[in-house]
């Protein structure tokens, strides 16, 4: 071996390049300095920050998380102003918090990492631009990130504008026009709540019917933004209220609490029920397998806009999409100006498709087939100093993703710690801790609602099993600070560096 010594043994720097300048990378970069981790280099595809609040711009886009709690811990945001942030103002905060943490100046716009190998004991690290070195890769490229396109025929054919929700037509006026939409997802609810009463007539194409939830949204008075301002404790006060609700009623429900399940459909029912006077319509919109077993869809407009006069529900299958508009099995061509394809993303992605190669060229793709797995949701076998924030079984569903990303990234530094404490040149999941990991979660997730429930979602992946945590996401939580070197392989030791 030729390794000379690294930053570890030289009390030195480690160059960490992080992919993404979405919200889990601007955590990164702020908590890393903040441990004293410098030298960090992020590399952005696009030409702003924000992840998928800047690629998602269509109309109605929230987050039905609360504000508060959607929030970095480290810049609170006593200026939110409705208690579920609409997409524009969340950008917004995304672009604040890169200024405000001089994030910009060590981001590299328009540079989307193309291939990452490891070269023991660093990564290069490939963009259009050329090759670099750095100790430590951190992916921050988020989930869903990657447009999930129907196959259904005759899909190029459609005359009119057509696109993915996530490529959102902005400059296209929809007054007067006929929309179709395929899909009902939480993206499809927020869209038709949005816009139906605006488009000439509005077709909804649903594949399978959603539980869906009322959101008890609500604007900010000035008094309590000031009252934030001044007594920046209540905002605390007021995340972990939200996180104290999300762990004692939804998290139990989604693991197995059948009361608390119960409670969550009825106030469903309720909300159809008072939201849809049509019984026929009010039965085609209801679903046939257990709440939660999707991700639950916390929206109070879709209701009404789909009992609108202008609006349709078309549950008979699509046969083909015409020119014209979507044949469905039935024989009837609906006709429509545009076309949206709300049918989500391809949540088996990741990192991919960056070409990620590992130790003895352990090829990331092939490793993960269409099943992606990762120690804790962080790491891999065979790809040492190489972690993942948003990665295969985080916990992820209706809670703020912003606060999994800050666990993670705490981790992610414990790790780094131990690296300078014990001078390590790489650290990595041990295969058997690996396997043990990801075996417990595979007979555990059997448990809870997103397999009992009896529906498809875009939790499951090609391992028939949904890619979430098992447990209640308080415990992955705890977890992530409680970081257990014997589930690591690392090294070398370091009177072998001296040696050499
Ligand atoms: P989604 O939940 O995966 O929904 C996709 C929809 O498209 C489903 O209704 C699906 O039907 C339908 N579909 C897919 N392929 C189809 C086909 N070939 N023919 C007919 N229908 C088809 O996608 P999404 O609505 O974009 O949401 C994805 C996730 O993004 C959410 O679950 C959530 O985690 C996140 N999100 C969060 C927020 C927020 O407020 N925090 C907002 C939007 C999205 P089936 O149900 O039958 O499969």
């Amino acid at each position: 071996m030729t390794a000379t010594a690294n930053w570890a043994q030289t009390g030195g720097q480690p160059r960490i390049a992080i992919i993404g300048a979405g919200m889990s990378g601007l955590a990164a970069v702020v908590k890393l300095r903040r441990a004293g981790y410098t030298d960090i280099t992020v590399f952005e595809k696009a030409a702003e920050v924000g992840g998928t609040w800047r690629e998602n711009q269509y109309p109605g886009l929230s987050c039905d998380v609360e504000s508060h709690w959607y929030s970095f811990t480290f810049n609170p945001n006593p200026n939110w102003s409705h208690r579920f942030a609409y997409g524009p103002e969340i950008q917004d905060y995304m672009i604040e918090t890169a200024d405000k943490f001089d994030i910009r100046s060590v981001t590299r716009f328009q540079e989307e990492v193309v291939d990452l190998t490891y070269a023991e004991p660093i990564w290069k690290l490939t963009t259009k631009k050329g090759t670099e070195t750095f100790d430590v890769v951190i992916s921050a490229t988020g989930v869903l990130h990657k447009p999930a396109y129907p196959s259904i025929k005759g899909l190029k054919s459609f005359a009119g504008p057509c696109f993915h929700t996530a490529r959102w037509d902005t400059a296209l006026d929809l007054s007067n026009k006929r929309v179709g939409i395929i899909g009902t997802g939480s993206t499809s609810a927020q869209i038709i709540g949005a816009i139906t009463h605006k488009v000439q007539h509005m077709t909804v194409f649903q594949r399978t019917a959603q539980w869906i939830a009322p959101l008890p949204q609500r604007q900010y008075a000035a008094w309590e933004k000031a009252l934030f301002r001044i007594f920046p404790f209540l905002l605390k006060l007021s995340y972990h209220w939200k996180y104290f609700m999300f762990r004692r009623v939804f998290a139990p429900a989604t693991v197995g609490n059948k009361l608390l399940q119960k409670m969550i459909s009825s106030i469903c029912l309720r909300h159809l029920e008072k939201g849809v006077p049509d019984p026929e319509l009010r039965a085609k919109l209801t679903p046939t397998y257990q709440a939660l077993c999707k991700r639950l869809i916390f929206c109070s407009d879709f209701y009404p806009a789909i009992s609108r006069p202008n609006a349709t529900l078309v549950t008979e299958a699509i046969e083909k999409i015409t020119p014209q508009g979507i044949v469905t099995k039935d024989g009837v061509e609906h006709e429509l100006d545009v076309l949206v394809l709300a049918t989500g993303f391809d949540s088996s992605a990741f990192i991919l498709p960056t070409k990620v190669t590992g130790r003895n060229g352990t090829d990331l793709a092939t490793v993960w087939g269409q099943a992606p797995r990762a120690h804790r949701g962080v790491g891999l076998p065979d790809f040492p100093n190489f972690w993942m924030l948003e990665g295969p079984t985080s916990p992820i569903g209706n809670l703020s993703l912003i606060m999994i990303s800050e666990h993670q990234v705490d981790y992610v530094i414990s790790l780094l710690d131990e690296m300078r404490r014990l001078r390590l040149n790489y650290i990595v999941p041990a295969q058997s801790a690996y396997e043990a990991y990801n075996d417990d979660m595979s007979q555990q997730i059997n448990k809870t609602v997103w397999v009992t429930g009896g529906c498809d979602s875009w939790y499951i992946d090609a391992s028939g099993q949904p890619n979430l945590y098992a447990y209640p996401p308080t415990t992955y939580l705890k977890d992530m600070h409680r970081l257990d070197l014997a589930e690591f392989e690392y090294g070398p030791p370091p009177n072998r560096i001296a040696a050499e």
